[in-house]
């Protein structure tokens, strides 16, 4: 029997008793490779049906894959949890060096279960644990700064992952995030107030395990291949040079970037934020996820001088993406573009996720517009497109919830419309936030039915955008978006960085897979794929998720897309024909 590199050991931590054991899941890795496939799995197992996501019985669950340590870009973790925003399935990926310090401390998972009764932080250190008291971190006012705290105390320099929450995770924003290695996140769906419901301030973890494989000429030929693919080819330069803010002027250009809370397609001021103009004025570094060649994250050299001292001055970094460029940019109409990376990184220091914070503070604006709410529910505050001070104080005020208002903006943009009106244009999907793309139907369809309502699930805007011209039918977009979203499943569980998606094809994937002594033919891997996707629905089903109830947000329908204005009958039909063919599937 080859050795293989598929890795069998759960970690298990209970933050209650304060308790750690490690189990052989050997059984679960043979059948769903690792990453999202067993995260789903060990979800089912640990989290009882109707847990409130902020009780103890709530687990966090930690995974990588076969091919995490051994090939490029295998860099990320998935993250799976009950996720307090929309109440059904939450899972987010993050790089950094969590997915490589948790295999190199010796586990293909980590599951974090029950709740500390004081602020703490976990220490992973190979195969020891320690629980450490983190009540002098709690409400420190940057997740920046405590990350630079931490890394004075541990051990594991270079190789440690170091997944932190800010304030708002501390007080339970909806959407909070985890800051992984300071510019990486488990952006989505809320993990950050997960860890704040268990006093969690920190998870840290690094080992010095290796990863052997069976046939090393096999695995270093297949290793150059890819290799290649990623620095050779174009495939994926456009991520290195200007990084994903590339798409702003695609999109305006093409009359899809929500703009205004999506009350227009197209920015007047997009060129001010678009990815060629912070690289030319502000790009500083470019730094990568552990084991990525490509380095696709751009840090902005933010540059202000102190007041009470001339000539002297403090450089911020400022991580950026198309995504918080949309949700912080476009979508507030914010064309000051040091205003801009100033409300960037207010977002990042108090652990906020950025697309939904913008779409919050969108809908805030439109809804002072019409008066559904007033200067008092606002704390006195007055928001007004493009103006960024305004909006950074609010994102402090969504943090520490001195009102009502406040402390509904703070549950998500579905929960604040529904108790003050203003619900046809609250643009969530699923009670997720909107992404950065009203490019199609195809996009609103991948929101509406992805298994965590997102852009990533089946990139329904790279179908929308292929199809300009030709707006495919109800039933060919739930096709494509059904194959798509079941191949992602096979990446999100090696778990494969989505950037190289056209490196890791089908076919690639299987001999990676076998260089790392783990036999799966393309047909095994497709059917794998399918089979977790509807394993998750059906997580979601369990947790009450109701494709009929699905609410759509009328401002879809109104705002022109690149395909005309979207039919209302297009996108039910084809969420309608995609539930049917996740229900179909036989396991
Ligand atoms: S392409 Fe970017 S996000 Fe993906 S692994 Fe590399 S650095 Fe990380």
């Amino acid at each position: 029997m080859p050795h293989s590199a598929l890795p069998s050991k759960v970690l298990y931590i209970d933050l209650t008793r304060r308790r750690f054991w490690v189990e052989d899941r050997g059984d679960l890795f043979e059948e769903y490779l690792g990453g999202a496939g067993v995260a789903a799995q060990l979800l089912k197992e640990e989290c009882p049906k109707g847990t409130d996501p902020f009780s103890p019985d709530n687990p966090i669950i930690f995974a990588v894959g076969p091919l995490t340590c051994l090939f490029p870009m295998a860099s990320k973790t998935v993250a799976m949890f009950k996720s307090p925003l929309t109440g059904e399935l939450g899972e987010s990926h993050a790089g950094g060096r969590s997915a490589i310090a948790i295999r190199s401390a010796g586990y293909g998972a980590i599951v974090i279960k029950g709740a500390s009764d004081m602020p703490i932080y976990v220490a992973v250190h190979g195969s020891k644990v320690y629980f450490r008291d983190a009540a002098a971190y709690w409400g420190m006012e940057s997740a920046l700064t405590v990350g630079r705290v931490i890394r004075e105390n541990e051990p594991g320099s270079g190789v440690r992952s170091i997944m932190r929450i800010g304030r708002a995770g501390e007080k339970l924003v909806r959407y909070a995030m985890v800051m992984t290695e300071t510019f990486r996140h488990f952006g989505r769906l809320g993990l950050g107030a997960v860890f704040g419901s268990k006093k969690l301030k920190a998870l840290v973890v690094s080992g010095k395990n290796t990863v052997e494989v069976p046939n090393k000429k096999l695995f270093r030929d297949v290793y150059d291949e890819l290799f290649k693919l990623m620095v050779e080819s174009d495939l994926l330069k456009k991520y290195h040079e200007i990084g994903t803010p590339i798409n702003v002027l695609t999109l305006n250009a093409l009359k899809g970037l929500p703009t205004r809370n999506l009350k227009s397609g197209e920015f007047e001021g997009a060129e001010a934020i678009s990815g060629e103009k912070l690289a030319e004025d502000f790009l500083g570094r470019r730094v990568a996820c552990a084991h990525c060649p490509v380095a696709c994250i751009h840090l902005a050299a933010l540059r202000e001088p102190y007041e009470e001292e001339p000539y002297f001055y403090k450089t911020t970094w400022v991580s950026y993406d198309y995504e918080l460029t949309y949700a912080l940019g476009s979508m507030l109409g914010i064309s000051d573009t040091v205003g801009f990376l100033k409300l960037v990184d207010t977002v990042e220091k108090y652990g906020l996720d950025a697309m939904s914070t913008g779409v919050c503070l969108a809908w805030a604006t439109e809804a002072y517009e019409r008066k559904l709410i007033s200067k008092e529910d606002l704390n006195g505050l007055e928001p007004k497109w493009g103006d960024h001070e305004t909006y950074i104080k609010m994102t402090k005020l969504i943090v520490t919830q001195p009102n009502d208002f406040y402390k509904s903006l703070a549950m998500g943009v579905e929960a604040a419309a529904t108790k003050y009106g203003g619900l046809d244009f609250a643009l969530s999907f699923g009670g997720n936030e909107m992404p950065g793309y009203h490019t199609g139907p195809a996009a609103h369809v991948g929101y509406l039915t992805g298994a965590r309502h997102s852009h990533l699930d089946s990139a329904g805007y790279s179908l929308d955008e292929k199809t300009i011209g030709a707006t495919p039918s109800p039933e060919k977009i739930a096709d494509e978006l059904f194959k798509e979203e079941a191949w992602r499943q096979v990446l999100s569980s090696l778990v494969v960085c989505f950037f190289a998606r056209r490196v890791y094809t089908p076919e690639n994937t299987s001999k990676a897979l076998r260089a790392a002594g783990v036999e799966r033919s393309v047909e095994e891997l497709t059917s794998l794929g399918t089979k977790i996707l509807a394993e998750k629905y059906e997580f979601k089903f369990r947790e009450g998720f109701n494709p009929e109830n699905l609410r759509v947000p009328k401002r879809i329908f109104e705002t022109p897309t690149p395909h005309g204005k979207i039919s209302e009958e297009t996108v039910r039909k084809a969420v309608q024909l995609y539930v049917e063919k996740v229900k179909s599937v036989k396991k």
